[in-house]
């Protein structure tokens, strides 16, 4: 029995989606199985549940505006011989969100941070956390652009706002005074709002001869660098997996 147009009507005023989705086909096993009214309601009740659990997630994800969709299950461990699972699979459970702490990717090219950055990002997103992930050039870019635009506290506040944000690359050049003053900011504010994943071509340790101003470097490693989870990527690149091999010539 399809729900009447009086029932439809209400359902969509209430916002129930879910129900209104399954109800018919939850009419029709009711039926069927002389379902009890408390269960039948139970039921769609639970179809609502989770078609907005589902369509959160979906929301959170797109917000996140990751440039792939990767996922820990994804990830060959066995090429990281200096990075424990276990501690990984712990970090994507999403309690270091919870407790407002930060990750630090660093190796060299090809060893996976992009992926284990936007993994955990997906994990997160699945989680309920709110996600941004975006690469150094193009957070510094934004905010550049937005100073001239007189945009810059609302440019800001997206880079502020979510419970976790993943900036890609960082220090893969030196920062100006400008970029040191925005990533200061961000730093000090996300302090109460939520957790920063980063990654680095280059190791924390070298991160302060990157910043035109030794008080604000130092401020900024206590602060991050200090408190952050350390993941040193050490291994061959990934990227050259695959490839033909070279002909052995001699
Ligand atoms: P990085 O950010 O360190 O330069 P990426 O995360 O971009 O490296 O990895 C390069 C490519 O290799 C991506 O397609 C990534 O999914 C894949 N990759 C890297 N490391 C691994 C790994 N350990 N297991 C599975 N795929 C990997
Ligand atoms: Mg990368």
């Amino acid at each position: 029995m399809r729900p009447s147009p009086a029932m439809q009507l209400t359902l969509k005023s209430l916002r129930l989606s879910g129900i209104a989705e399954s109800l018919e086909v939850r009419l029709e096993q009711a039926r069927e199985s002389s379902l009890g009214y408390m269960e039948f309601l139970q039921t769609i009740l639970q179809d609502e549940v989770e078609r907005r659990h589902a369509s959160g997630v979906q929301r959170r994800l797109k917000q996140a505006a990751f440039q792939e969709h990767k996922a820990i299950e994804e990830f060959d461990f066995t090429a990281l011989p200096g990075i424990n699972p276990k501690e990984i699979k712990d970090l994507a459970t999403g309690m270091f969100i919870e407790r407002k702490e930060h990750i630090i990717l660093y190796g060299p090219p090809g060893t996976g941070k992009t992926h284990l950055a936007q993994a955990l990002g997906n994990r997160g997103c699945r989680s309920g956390y709110t996600t941004l992930f975006v690469t150094a050039a193009k957070l510094f870019r934004k905010l550049a652009t937005a100073r001239i635009e007189n945009s810059y506290e609302e440019t800001m506040r997206t880079f502020l706002k979510p419970q976790l944000l993943i900036i890609d690359d960082l220090g893969l050049t030196a920062f100006t005074q400008e970029q040191t003053e925005a990533f200061y900011e961000i730093v000090a504010e996300r302090h109460h709002t939520g957790s920063i994943v980063i990654t680095s071509n280059r190791p924390p340790g070298d991160w302060p001869g990157l910043f035109p101003d030794l008080v604000l470097a130092n401020s900024l490693m206590d602060r991050l660098a200090h408190k952050a989870h350390h993941l040193p990527m050490k291994g061959e690149s990934y990227r050259k997996r695959g490839r033909p091999q070279q002909a052995v010539t001699n």
